[in-house]
């Protein structure tokens, strides 16, 4: 794989505004690779073209070398959906801490610090050298408390993602949810509806109030995966259960958390939900749930025979997204509720019953 960290070298240069001359030596790698002068559309254009023919692991890489491109491209969102599309299970820690590190930049370069942090302090853990001390001037920069005493060639090379607040160019995706609905949340989620390939929003459902409460379920689904692609494709299939046999105008949830943590759109926050059990319990109801069965159901086979506890991840996500929508709606801890508090149902299990109760009775 010499021949793609070679290519990394060349186009991970983002960091480095230096463009950097590499000698012809350098590039007479085995594999086909980009002419040397390729500007950044060409590079794109070639690993794009090629990257249906790949095997699994080159994919891994060539789509880590995309997320770097588009980056440098300025185009945010294509860039995360390569660098999420890259984490499927061939990567190294390290190339996978460098893929967390590419949807952090992604994130900054669309002035979304919050969504940033736990992506660039999740990649800080697996990356040494330059690339670690700035991504650990970043995760610090996202948090509101960037270092003062740092070198100031690490400034320079981070400059681009740093200096995005002040010239915050709308994310692309925003503007292209489904027509005619405006998005009022502060845009909480990690991956966006149209990342994970969502079909739109159909007309039957009534537009949501202002949330005041919210309700956590499962999936009921067993889930044993943290690769993306897993957690986007049983996106699509609840989708398509929700609206084809359900009858529904979306996912009945508004955010889903796979068992990296990611936390993904689902029914528009605009939109209300179909979750709760009837109409007046999902008025003003944000909907979340984890995908994963934590509830013993062994009628339906020894598939579910056992319950499965939410991952770190999960629980890290669903506290920061509670205290996120909590704090920009201003709904009391009072109002945060597990599924079973609502109606006579065994979701959303007991572990999260319990963390429920502990959230309902912090003040
Ligand atoms: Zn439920």
């Amino acid at each position: 794989m010499r021949w793609f960290c070679l290519l990394a070298a060349l186009v991970i240069a983002p960091a480095c505004s230096q463009p950097r001359v590499i000698g012809p030596t350098a590039l007479e790698a085995p594999v086909v690779s980009p002419p040397a002068h390729a500007s950044i559309e060409q590079r794109i254009e070639f690993w794009e073209q090629r990257l249906p023919a790949l095997a699994p692991t080159d994919q891994a890489e060539a789509r880590l070398c995309l997320g770097e491109l588009y980056l440098e491209q300025g185009a945010p969102e294509q860039a995360r959906l390569n660098f999420y599309a890259s984490q499927n299970g061939y990567l190294s820690a390290r190339e996978d801490a460098q893929a967390a590190y590419g949807i952090g930049r992604s994130y900054l370069l669309q002035d979304l610090a919050r969504q940033a942090r736990p992506h660039l302090i999740k990649a800080s853990a697996d990356l040494d050298g330059p690339e670690g001390d700035e991504c650990r001037y970043l995760a610090a920069f996202a948090g509101g408390r960037a270092p003062q005493d740092v070198d100031a060639r690490i400034l320079l090379r981070v400059a681009t993602y740093t200096e995005a607040a002040a010239s915050a160019q709308p994310a692309p995706s925003v503007a292209s949810h489904a027509a005619g609905h405006t998005h009022v949340d502060g845009h909480f989620h990690d991956v966006s509806r149209d990342e994970w390939g969502a079909r739109r929003l159909l007309a039957n459902h009534d537009s949501m109030s202002r949330p005041f409460r919210i309700t956590v379920h499962h999936t009921a689904e067993p889930a044993r995966t943290m690769r993306s692609e897993d957690a986007f494709r049983e996106m699509r299939d609840l989708q398509r259960l929700h609206q084809q046999d359900n009858g529904w105008a979306d996912l009945g949830y508004h955010y889903l958390i796979d068992q990296a943590g990611r936390i993904i759109e689902g029914r528009p926050i605009d939109a209300q939900g179909a979750h709760a059990g009837n109409a007046e319990l999902n008025r003003g109801n944000i909907g979340i749930c984890l995908i994963g069965n934590f509830v013993a159901q062994p009628e339906r086979g020894t598939e579910y025979s056992l319950a499965q506890a939410p991952t770190d991840q999960q629980m890290e996500a669903l506290d920061n997204l509670v205290d996120e929508l909590t704090t920009h709606y201003g709904i009391s801890n009072r109002q945060v509720w597990a599924h079973s508090h609502l109606k006579e149902t065994a979701c959303p299990g007991p572990y999260l019953l319990r963390w429920a109760d502990g959230r309902r009775s912090a003040r």
